[in-house]
Protein backbone atom coordinates (compact mmCIF):
# COMPACT_ATOMS: atom_id res chain seq x y z
CA UNK A 1 0.00 0.00 0.00
CA UNK A 2 1.06 3.71 -1.06
CA UNK A 3 1.49 6.32 1.69
CA UNK A 4 -2.06 7.21 1.17
CA UNK A 5 -3.98 4.45 0.81
CA UNK A 6 -6.80 4.77 -2.24
CA UNK A 7 -10.49 3.81 -1.89
CA UNK A 8 -12.33 3.25 -5.00
CA UNK A 9 -15.92 3.53 -4.50
CA UNK A 10 -17.72 1.80 -7.64
CA UNK A 11 -21.30 2.45 -8.21
CA UNK A 12 -23.39 5.87 -7.02
CA UNK A 13 -27.07 4.06 -5.55
CA UNK A 14 -27.90 3.61 -2.46
CA UNK A 15 -25.06 2.17 -1.05
CA UNK A 16 -22.61 3.75 -3.04
CA UNK A 17 -23.73 7.52 -2.04
CA UNK A 18 -23.84 6.13 1.44
CA UNK A 19 -20.22 4.94 1.63
CA UNK A 20 -18.93 8.73 -0.20
CA UNK A 21 -21.26 10.70 2.37
CA UNK A 22 -19.77 8.60 5.33
CA UNK A 23 -15.98 8.94 4.42
CA UNK A 24 -16.13 12.21 3.60
CA UNK A 25 -17.57 12.62 7.29
CA UNK A 26 -14.85 9.68 8.57
CA UNK A 27 -11.57 10.37 6.92
CA UNK A 28 -9.07 12.96 8.24
CA UNK A 29 -7.28 15.31 6.00
CA UNK A 30 -4.90 13.57 3.63
CA UNK A 31 -5.82 10.35 5.43
CA UNK A 32 -7.10 8.32 2.20
CA UNK A 33 -8.17 9.12 -1.39
CA UNK A 34 -11.51 8.62 -2.16
CA UNK A 35 -12.81 8.34 -6.05
CA UNK A 36 -16.57 7.31 -6.97
CA UNK A 37 -17.09 5.88 -10.05
CA UNK A 38 -20.48 6.01 -12.06
CA UNK A 39 -21.84 5.24 -14.91
CA UNK A 40 -24.08 8.92 -15.09
CA UNK A 41 -22.97 12.08 -13.41
CA UNK A 42 -26.24 11.73 -11.59
CA UNK A 43 -27.37 9.37 -8.69
CA UNK A 44 -31.24 7.97 -8.99
CA UNK A 45 -33.81 6.88 -6.67
CA UNK A 46 -34.39 3.67 -7.69
CA UNK A 47 -37.81 3.71 -5.46
CA UNK A 48 -39.00 6.55 -7.11
CA UNK A 49 -38.76 4.53 -10.34
CA UNK A 50 -42.04 2.98 -10.93
CA UNK A 51 -43.75 6.02 -10.86
CA UNK A 52 -41.71 8.10 -14.33
CA UNK A 53 -41.65 4.67 -16.00
CA UNK A 54 -45.78 5.20 -15.54
CA UNK A 55 -45.49 8.72 -16.36
CA UNK A 56 -47.40 9.73 -13.20
CA UNK A 57 -44.14 11.40 -12.19
CA UNK A 58 -41.29 13.44 -13.79
CA UNK A 59 -38.20 11.48 -14.24
CA UNK A 60 -36.34 14.93 -12.24
CA UNK A 61 -37.84 13.92 -9.28
CA UNK A 62 -35.67 10.37 -9.32
CA UNK A 63 -32.42 11.77 -10.00
CA UNK A 64 -29.84 14.10 -8.24
CA UNK A 65 -26.44 15.03 -9.88
CA UNK A 66 -23.96 13.47 -8.29
CA UNK A 67 -22.17 16.65 -7.96
CA UNK A 68 -24.94 18.03 -5.23
CA UNK A 69 -24.06 14.81 -3.20
CA UNK A 70 -20.28 14.98 -2.15
CA UNK A 71 -17.84 17.26 -1.13
CA UNK A 72 -15.26 17.28 -4.50
CA UNK A 73 -12.74 18.69 -2.65
CA UNK A 74 -13.03 15.32 -0.52
CA UNK A 75 -14.02 12.74 -3.00
CA UNK A 76 -13.30 12.43 -6.32
CA UNK A 77 -16.04 11.58 -8.73
CA UNK A 78 -15.40 9.78 -12.64
CA UNK A 79 -18.12 9.43 -14.93
CA UNK A 80 -17.51 5.82 -16.53
CA UNK A 81 -18.93 2.70 -17.17
CA UNK A 82 -16.91 0.07 -14.81
CA UNK A 83 -16.15 -2.87 -17.43
CA UNK A 84 -13.72 -5.40 -15.64
CA UNK A 85 -12.76 -6.34 -11.69
CA UNK A 86 -9.21 -7.04 -11.83
CA UNK A 87 -9.06 -8.82 -8.03
CA UNK A 88 -5.23 -9.78 -8.15
CA UNK A 89 -3.92 -6.84 -9.57
CA UNK A 90 -6.12 -4.32 -7.21
CA UNK A 91 -7.27 -2.90 -10.34
CA UNK A 92 -10.64 -1.65 -12.01
CA UNK A 93 -11.15 -1.09 -15.72
CA UNK A 94 -13.22 1.69 -16.65
CA UNK A 95 -14.42 2.74 -20.27
CA UNK A 96 -11.66 4.92 -20.46
CA UNK A 97 -8.54 4.03 -18.36
CA UNK A 98 -8.22 2.25 -15.17
CA UNK A 99 -7.74 2.97 -11.32
CA UNK A 100 -5.31 1.19 -8.81
CA UNK A 101 -7.50 0.77 -5.46
CA UNK A 102 -6.31 -0.29 -1.89
CA UNK A 103 -9.99 -0.62 -0.47
CA UNK A 104 -12.64 -1.54 -3.09
CA UNK A 105 -16.45 -0.74 -2.09
CA UNK A 106 -18.47 -2.79 -4.62
CA UNK A 107 -22.15 -0.77 -4.95
CA UNK A 108 -22.97 -1.58 -8.44
CA UNK A 109 -26.65 -2.45 -8.17
CA UNK A 110 -28.23 -5.32 -9.77
CA UNK A 111 -29.35 -6.73 -13.37
CA UNK A 112 -32.68 -8.22 -14.15
CA UNK A 113 -32.88 -11.82 -13.08
CA UNK A 114 -34.55 -13.42 -16.05
CA UNK A 115 -34.12 -17.05 -14.62
CA UNK A 116 -33.20 -17.73 -18.44
CA UNK A 117 -37.04 -17.51 -19.96
CA UNK A 118 -36.65 -17.46 -23.55
CA UNK A 119 -37.27 -13.53 -24.84
CA UNK A 120 -37.48 -12.34 -21.81
CA UNK A 121 -33.98 -10.21 -22.11
CA UNK A 122 -34.43 -9.37 -25.45
CA UNK A 123 -38.50 -8.45 -25.86
CA UNK A 124 -39.70 -7.11 -21.93
CA UNK A 125 -38.77 -3.95 -20.72
CA UNK A 126 -37.32 -3.58 -16.92
CA UNK A 127 -36.95 -0.72 -14.12
CA UNK A 128 -33.88 -0.25 -13.67
CA UNK A 129 -32.64 3.32 -14.05
CA UNK A 130 -33.35 6.61 -15.69
CA UNK A 131 -32.86 5.30 -19.21
CA UNK A 132 -34.98 2.35 -18.91
CA UNK A 133 -37.75 4.17 -17.28
CA UNK A 134 -37.48 6.33 -20.53
CA UNK A 135 -38.36 3.60 -23.10
CA UNK A 136 -41.50 2.08 -21.01
CA UNK A 137 -42.85 5.79 -20.57
CA UNK A 138 -42.53 6.36 -24.23
CA UNK A 139 -43.54 3.07 -25.64
CA UNK A 140 -46.92 3.04 -23.28
CA UNK A 141 -48.01 6.29 -25.12
CA UNK A 142 -46.65 4.67 -28.37
CA UNK A 143 -48.59 1.44 -28.13
CA UNK A 144 -51.54 4.03 -27.49
CA UNK A 145 -50.51 5.98 -30.85
CA UNK A 146 -50.21 2.89 -32.77
CA UNK A 147 -53.12 1.72 -31.75
CA UNK A 148 -55.06 4.46 -33.34
CA UNK A 149 -53.39 3.91 -36.61
CA UNK A 150 -53.96 -0.25 -36.57
CA UNK A 151 -56.73 -0.87 -34.45
CA UNK A 152 -54.60 -4.13 -33.00
CA UNK A 153 -56.35 -4.56 -29.51
CA UNK A 154 -52.80 -6.25 -28.09
CA UNK A 155 -51.85 -3.01 -27.52
CA UNK A 156 -53.96 -1.92 -25.38
CA UNK A 157 -52.99 -4.84 -22.96
CA UNK A 158 -50.31 -4.20 -21.12
CA UNK A 159 -48.57 -7.12 -19.33
CA UNK A 160 -46.42 -6.92 -15.95
CA UNK A 161 -44.36 -10.45 -15.27
CA UNK A 162 -44.08 -10.48 -11.39
CA UNK A 163 -46.04 -9.49 -8.78
CA UNK A 164 -43.21 -8.65 -5.94
CA UNK A 165 -42.72 -5.20 -4.58
CA UNK A 166 -41.91 -3.24 -7.81
CA UNK A 167 -44.69 -4.94 -9.80
CA UNK A 168 -47.31 -4.18 -7.57
CA UNK A 169 -46.30 -0.67 -7.31
CA UNK A 170 -45.86 -0.10 -10.96
CA UNK A 171 -49.06 -1.33 -12.11
CA UNK A 172 -50.62 0.60 -9.44
CA UNK A 173 -49.31 3.91 -11.38
CA UNK A 174 -50.18 2.33 -14.94
CA UNK A 175 -53.72 2.01 -13.79
CA UNK A 176 -53.34 5.75 -12.51
CA UNK A 177 -51.54 6.72 -15.45
CA UNK A 178 -54.16 5.08 -18.42
CA UNK A 179 -57.41 6.53 -18.28
CA UNK A 180 -55.42 10.44 -18.21
CA UNK A 181 -53.63 9.00 -21.28
CA UNK A 182 -57.26 6.97 -23.01
CA UNK A 183 -58.67 11.09 -22.67
CA UNK A 184 -55.24 12.12 -24.83
CA UNK A 185 -55.43 9.51 -26.84
CA UNK A 186 -59.48 9.19 -27.97
CA UNK A 187 -59.36 5.61 -26.19
CA UNK A 188 -62.23 3.91 -24.06
CA UNK A 189 -60.54 2.98 -20.86
CA UNK A 190 -62.86 0.47 -20.69
CA UNK A 191 -60.81 -1.13 -23.60
CA UNK A 192 -57.15 -1.33 -21.75
CA UNK A 193 -56.21 -4.35 -19.85
CA UNK A 194 -53.49 -4.31 -17.12
CA UNK A 195 -52.71 -8.03 -16.47
CA UNK A 196 -50.14 -9.01 -13.53
CA UNK A 197 -48.81 -12.32 -13.83
CA UNK A 198 -47.08 -14.14 -10.73
CA UNK A 199 -45.58 -17.07 -10.72
CA UNK A 200 -46.33 -18.07 -6.53
CA UNK A 201 -49.20 -18.73 -5.15
CA UNK A 202 -49.80 -15.49 -4.13
CA UNK A 203 -48.66 -11.53 -4.86
CA UNK A 204 -45.69 -10.00 -2.60
CA UNK A 205 -45.48 -13.55 -1.77
CA UNK A 206 -43.86 -13.40 1.98
CA UNK A 207 -45.20 -10.42 3.04
CA UNK A 208 -48.60 -9.91 5.62
CA UNK A 209 -51.31 -11.83 3.92
CA UNK A 210 -54.45 -9.18 4.79
CA UNK A 211 -52.36 -6.42 3.37
CA UNK A 212 -51.77 -8.24 0.34
CA UNK A 213 -55.49 -8.97 0.02
CA UNK A 214 -55.88 -4.87 0.42
CA UNK A 215 -53.35 -4.68 -2.14
CA UNK A 216 -55.09 -6.76 -4.78
CA UNK A 217 -58.30 -5.26 -4.03
CA UNK A 218 -57.07 -1.25 -4.61
CA UNK A 219 -55.37 -2.43 -7.48
CA UNK A 220 -58.36 -4.60 -9.03
CA UNK A 221 -61.00 -1.70 -7.89
CA UNK A 222 -58.24 0.54 -10.58
CA UNK A 223 -58.67 -1.78 -13.09
CA UNK A 224 -55.72 -4.63 -12.75
CA UNK A 225 -56.00 -8.09 -13.48
CA UNK A 226 -54.03 -10.55 -11.70
CA UNK A 227 -53.19 -14.11 -12.89
CA UNK A 228 -52.00 -15.84 -10.01
CA UNK A 229 -50.20 -19.00 -9.25
CA UNK A 230 -49.15 -18.75 -13.07
CA UNK A 231 -45.59 -18.28 -14.08
CA UNK A 232 -44.53 -16.56 -17.53
CA UNK A 233 -42.70 -19.17 -19.87
CA UNK A 234 -41.63 -17.12 -22.47
CA UNK A 235 -41.67 -13.81 -24.02
CA UNK A 236 -42.28 -13.05 -27.44
CA UNK A 237 -42.39 -9.45 -29.65
CA UNK A 238 -46.65 -9.81 -29.85
CA UNK A 239 -47.31 -11.70 -26.60
CA UNK A 240 -46.44 -13.80 -23.24
CA UNK A 241 -46.74 -17.30 -22.75
CA UNK A 242 -47.83 -18.50 -19.36
CA UNK A 243 -48.97 -21.73 -17.52
CA UNK A 244 -49.60 -24.38 -19.91
CA UNK A 245 -49.14 -23.00 -22.74
CA UNK A 246 -51.90 -20.17 -23.25
CA UNK A 247 -50.76 -16.66 -24.89
CA UNK A 248 -51.73 -12.80 -23.85
CA UNK A 249 -51.33 -11.32 -27.06
CA UNK A 250 -49.48 -7.92 -25.66
CA UNK A 251 -47.36 -4.96 -27.60
CA UNK A 252 -45.65 -4.37 -24.35
CA UNK A 253 -44.56 -6.20 -21.22
CA UNK A 254 -42.43 -5.25 -18.20
CA UNK A 255 -40.80 -7.50 -16.27
CA UNK A 256 -40.36 -7.11 -12.75
CA UNK A 257 -39.68 -10.70 -11.84
CA UNK A 258 -36.85 -10.12 -9.96
CA UNK A 259 -33.12 -9.26 -9.74
CA UNK A 260 -29.78 -10.83 -9.32
CA UNK A 261 -26.41 -9.15 -8.62
CA UNK A 262 -24.31 -6.76 -11.30
CA UNK A 263 -22.27 -9.48 -14.15
CA UNK A 264 -19.31 -7.88 -12.77
CA UNK A 265 -19.17 -9.47 -10.04
CA UNK A 266 -19.80 -13.26 -11.32
CA UNK A 267 -17.09 -11.95 -13.92
CA UNK A 268 -14.25 -10.90 -11.53
CA UNK A 269 -14.09 -14.30 -10.34
CA UNK A 270 -16.21 -14.20 -6.78
CA UNK A 271 -18.17 -16.92 -5.36
CA UNK A 272 -21.65 -15.77 -6.17
CA UNK A 273 -25.47 -16.54 -5.20
CA UNK A 274 -27.74 -15.04 -8.07
CA UNK A 275 -25.01 -12.98 -8.90
CA UNK A 276 -24.47 -11.93 -5.32
CA UNK A 277 -21.48 -12.38 -3.05
CA UNK A 278 -22.03 -13.09 0.99
CA UNK A 279 -20.70 -11.53 2.45
CA UNK A 280 -18.80 -11.61 5.74
CA UNK A 281 -19.80 -9.56 9.33
CA UNK A 282 -17.62 -6.82 8.28
CA UNK A 283 -19.50 -6.65 4.56
CA UNK A 284 -15.89 -7.86 3.22
CA UNK A 285 -15.95 -10.98 0.22
CA UNK A 286 -14.41 -13.91 1.79
CA UNK A 287 -11.19 -14.29 1.25
CA UNK A 288 -10.75 -10.34 -0.19
CA UNK A 289 -10.57 -8.30 2.65
CA UNK A 290 -9.90 -4.78 1.19
CA UNK A 291 -12.59 -5.49 -1.27
CA UNK A 292 -16.28 -4.82 0.57
CA UNK A 293 -20.04 -5.60 -1.17
CA UNK A 294 -22.80 -3.49 -0.02
CA UNK A 295 -26.32 -3.17 -1.83
CA UNK A 296 -27.28 -5.27 -4.07
CA UNK A 297 -23.89 -6.77 -4.64
CA UNK A 298 -23.87 -8.21 -1.26
CA UNK A 299 -25.96 -11.33 0.38
CA UNK A 300 -25.90 -10.88 4.49
CA UNK A 301 -27.61 -13.20 6.14
CA UNK A 302 -29.98 -12.78 9.30
CA UNK A 303 -29.91 -14.37 12.73
CA UNK A 304 -32.21 -17.39 10.99
CA UNK A 305 -29.19 -17.63 8.41
CA UNK A 306 -31.71 -16.63 5.87
CA UNK A 307 -30.60 -14.18 3.29
CA UNK A 308 -32.02 -10.19 3.68
CA UNK A 309 -33.69 -9.35 1.14
CA UNK A 310 -31.89 -6.62 -0.89
CA UNK A 311 -33.75 -3.51 -0.59
CA UNK A 312 -32.60 0.90 -0.19
CA UNK A 313 -32.72 0.19 3.24
CA UNK A 314 -30.13 -2.22 3.57
CA UNK A 315 -27.89 -0.85 1.07
CA UNK A 316 -27.93 2.40 3.28
CA UNK A 317 -27.13 1.12 6.59
CA UNK A 318 -23.91 -0.76 4.85
CA UNK A 319 -22.85 2.53 3.23
CA UNK A 320 -22.69 3.92 6.38
CA UNK A 321 -20.80 1.00 8.12
CA UNK A 322 -18.40 0.10 4.95
CA UNK A 323 -17.33 3.78 5.37
CA UNK A 324 -16.52 3.44 9.06
CA UNK A 325 -14.69 0.03 8.58
CA UNK A 326 -12.26 1.09 6.11
CA UNK A 327 -11.44 4.32 7.77
CA UNK A 328 -11.13 1.83 11.06
CA UNK A 329 -8.45 -0.64 8.81
CA UNK A 330 -6.85 2.42 7.42
CA UNK A 331 -6.57 3.11 11.04
CA UNK A 332 -5.86 -0.37 11.86
CA UNK A 333 -8.53 -0.17 14.41
CA UNK A 334 -10.90 -3.23 15.22
CA UNK A 335 -14.02 -3.40 12.48
CA UNK A 336 -17.61 -3.06 13.31
CA UNK A 337 -19.72 -5.76 12.63
CA UNK A 338 -22.77 -4.86 10.46
CA UNK A 339 -26.57 -5.13 12.30
CA UNK A 340 -29.75 -4.49 10.10
CA UNK A 341 -31.95 -2.57 11.86
CA UNK A 342 -35.14 -2.93 10.04
CA UNK A 343 -37.48 0.09 9.85
CA UNK A 344 -40.70 -1.60 8.01
CA UNK A 345 -41.55 -1.43 4.71
CA UNK A 346 -44.03 0.80 3.31
CA UNK A 347 -45.25 -0.60 -0.64
CA UNK A 348 -46.93 2.58 -2.94
CA UNK A 349 -50.35 1.48 -3.91
CA UNK A 350 -50.57 4.33 -6.55
CA UNK A 351 -52.48 7.62 -5.91
CA UNK A 352 -53.33 7.96 -2.28
CA UNK A 353 -52.95 4.66 -0.94
CA UNK A 354 -50.15 2.24 0.57
CA UNK A 355 -49.57 -0.96 2.52
CA UNK A 356 -47.19 -0.74 5.19
CA UNK A 357 -45.86 -2.53 8.69
CA UNK A 358 -44.06 -0.80 10.56
CA UNK A 359 -42.55 -1.69 14.05
CA UNK A 360 -44.76 -4.70 14.12
CA UNK A 361 -48.18 -2.62 12.86
CA UNK A 362 -50.14 -2.77 9.83
CA UNK A 363 -51.03 0.43 8.22
CA UNK A 364 -53.00 0.42 5.21
CA UNK A 365 -54.63 3.72 2.28
CA UNK A 366 -54.25 7.35 2.63
CA UNK A 367 -52.11 6.94 6.12
CA UNK A 368 -49.66 4.34 4.45
CA UNK A 369 -49.64 6.58 1.64
CA UNK A 370 -48.25 9.73 3.39
CA UNK A 371 -46.00 7.66 5.32
CA UNK A 372 -44.38 7.01 2.00
CA UNK A 373 -43.79 9.77 1.15
CA UNK A 374 -42.52 10.84 4.61
CA UNK A 375 -39.74 7.70 3.67
CA UNK A 376 -38.94 9.14 0.59
CA UNK A 377 -38.79 13.06 1.94
CA UNK A 378 -36.27 11.31 4.96
CA UNK A 379 -34.07 9.68 2.15
CA UNK A 380 -33.18 12.67 0.96
CA UNK A 381 -32.74 14.78 3.89
CA UNK A 382 -30.46 12.16 4.91
CA UNK A 383 -28.58 12.58 1.52
CA UNK A 384 -28.94 16.58 0.63
CA UNK A 385 -30.60 17.88 3.65
CA UNK A 386 -33.21 20.64 3.50
CA UNK A 387 -32.71 21.65 0.23
CA UNK A 388 -32.90 18.81 -1.54
CA UNK A 389 -36.23 17.92 0.24
CA UNK A 390 -37.31 21.16 -0.70
CA UNK A 391 -36.06 20.65 -4.56
CA UNK A 392 -36.91 17.11 -5.13
CA UNK A 393 -39.72 15.93 -2.61
CA UNK A 394 -43.10 15.35 -3.50
CA UNK A 395 -45.68 16.68 -0.91
CA UNK A 396 -48.50 16.12 -2.01
P1 LIG B 1 -28.36 0.88 -6.96
O1 LIG B 1 -29.15 1.85 -6.17
O2 LIG B 1 -29.03 0.12 -8.05
O3 LIG B 1 -27.11 1.67 -7.56
C1 LIG B 1 -26.17 1.09 -8.42
C2 LIG B 1 -25.40 2.21 -9.11
O4 LIG B 1 -24.33 1.64 -9.87
C3 LIG B 1 -26.23 3.02 -10.09
O5 LIG B 1 -26.00 4.39 -9.91
C4 LIG B 1 -25.75 2.56 -11.46
O6 LIG B 1 -25.84 3.57 -12.46
C5 LIG B 1 -24.29 2.24 -11.16
N1 LIG B 1 -23.70 1.28 -12.10
C6 LIG B 1 -24.18 0.07 -12.45
N2 LIG B 1 -23.33 -0.55 -13.30
C7 LIG B 1 -22.30 0.30 -13.48
C8 LIG B 1 -21.09 0.21 -14.23
N3 LIG B 1 -20.77 -0.87 -14.96
N4 LIG B 1 -20.23 1.26 -14.16
C9 LIG B 1 -20.52 2.37 -13.42
N5 LIG B 1 -21.64 2.48 -12.70
C10 LIG B 1 -22.52 1.47 -12.72
N6 LIG B 1 -36.03 -0.77 -1.70
C11 LIG B 1 -36.51 -0.25 -0.53
O7 LIG B 1 -35.86 -0.43 0.52
N7 LIG B 1 -37.66 0.47 -0.48
C12 LIG B 1 -38.39 0.73 -1.59
O8 LIG B 1 -39.42 1.39 -1.52
C13 LIG B 1 -37.91 0.24 -2.84
N8 LIG B 1 -38.60 0.51 -3.97
C14 LIG B 1 -38.10 0.07 -5.17
C15 LIG B 1 -38.82 0.39 -6.33
C16 LIG B 1 -38.36 -0.04 -7.55
C17 LIG B 1 -39.13 0.33 -8.79
C18 LIG B 1 -37.17 -0.83 -7.64
C19 LIG B 1 -36.65 -1.30 -8.98
C20 LIG B 1 -36.46 -1.16 -6.49
C21 LIG B 1 -36.93 -0.71 -5.24
N9 LIG B 1 -36.25 -1.03 -4.06
C22 LIG B 1 -36.71 -0.54 -2.85
C23 LIG B 1 -34.98 -1.79 -4.08
C24 LIG B 1 -33.81 -0.80 -4.05
O9 LIG B 1 -33.99 0.20 -5.01
C25 LIG B 1 -32.46 -1.49 -4.28
O10 LIG B 1 -32.32 -2.54 -3.36
C26 LIG B 1 -31.34 -0.45 -4.11
O11 LIG B 1 -31.38 0.47 -5.17
C27 LIG B 1 -29.97 -1.13 -4.05
O12 LIG B 1 -29.01 -0.13 -3.88
P2 LIG B 1 -27.53 -0.32 -4.46
O13 LIG B 1 -26.74 0.84 -3.94
O14 LIG B 1 -27.05 -1.68 -4.19
O15 LIG B 1 -27.69 -0.22 -6.04
P1 LIG C 1 -38.80 -9.84 -6.22
O1 LIG C 1 -37.82 -10.92 -6.45
O2 LIG C 1 -39.08 -9.43 -4.83
O3 LIG C 1 -40.21 -10.23 -6.88
C1 LIG C 1 -40.28 -10.83 -8.14
C2 LIG C 1 -41.61 -11.53 -8.30
O4 LIG C 1 -41.67 -12.12 -9.60
C3 LIG C 1 -41.80 -12.67 -7.29
O5 LIG C 1 -43.04 -12.53 -6.67
C4 LIG C 1 -41.69 -13.92 -8.16
O6 LIG C 1 -42.49 -14.99 -7.68
C5 LIG C 1 -42.22 -13.41 -9.50
N1 LIG C 1 -41.77 -14.23 -10.63
C6 LIG C 1 -40.53 -14.78 -10.81
N2 LIG C 1 -40.51 -15.53 -11.95
C7 LIG C 1 -41.75 -15.39 -12.51
C8 LIG C 1 -42.34 -15.89 -13.71
N3 LIG C 1 -41.66 -16.66 -14.56
N4 LIG C 1 -43.62 -15.55 -13.97
C9 LIG C 1 -44.32 -14.74 -13.14
N5 LIG C 1 -43.82 -14.26 -11.98
C10 LIG C 1 -42.54 -14.56 -11.68
O7 LIG C 1 -38.31 -8.60 -7.12
P2 LIG C 1 -38.75 -7.06 -7.00
O8 LIG C 1 -40.21 -6.92 -6.80
O9 LIG C 1 -38.12 -6.38 -8.17
O10 LIG C 1 -38.00 -6.57 -5.69
C11 LIG C 1 -36.57 -6.59 -5.63
C12 LIG C 1 -36.13 -6.12 -4.25
O11 LIG C 1 -36.47 -4.75 -4.09
C13 LIG C 1 -36.83 -6.87 -3.13
O12 LIG C 1 -35.95 -7.07 -2.08
C14 LIG C 1 -37.94 -5.93 -2.70
O13 LIG C 1 -38.26 -6.07 -1.33
C15 LIG C 1 -37.31 -4.58 -2.96
N6 LIG C 1 -38.36 -3.59 -3.27
C16 LIG C 1 -38.95 -3.01 -2.22
C17 LIG C 1 -39.98 -2.11 -2.44
C18 LIG C 1 -40.64 -1.45 -1.25
O14 LIG C 1 -40.20 -1.67 -0.13
N7 LIG C 1 -41.67 -0.65 -1.44
C19 LIG C 1 -40.38 -1.81 -3.74
C20 LIG C 1 -39.75 -2.46 -4.81
C21 LIG C 1 -38.73 -3.36 -4.56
Amino acid sequence: MGSVPKIVILGAGYGGILTAQSLQKELRHKEAEVTLVNRHDYHYITTHLHMPAAGTDSIEHARVPISRLIDEFKVDFIKSTVQAIKLEEKKVMLDQGSLDYDYLVLGLGGDPETFGIPGMLKNAFTIRSINSVRLIRDHISYQLAKYKNDNNPARLTFVVGGAGFTGIEFVAELADRLPQLCREYDIRPQDIKIINVEAAPTALPGFDTELVEYAMDVLKRKGVTFRIGIPIKECLADGVIIGEGEKIPTGMVVWTGGIRGNHLIEEAGFEVMRGRVKVDEYLRAPGYDHVYMIGDNSVFMNPEGRPYPPTAQIAMQQGVVCAKNIAAAIRGRELQKFKFSNKGTVASLGRGEAVAVVGGKKIKGWVAAQLKKMVDIRYLFIIGGIPLVLKKGRFF
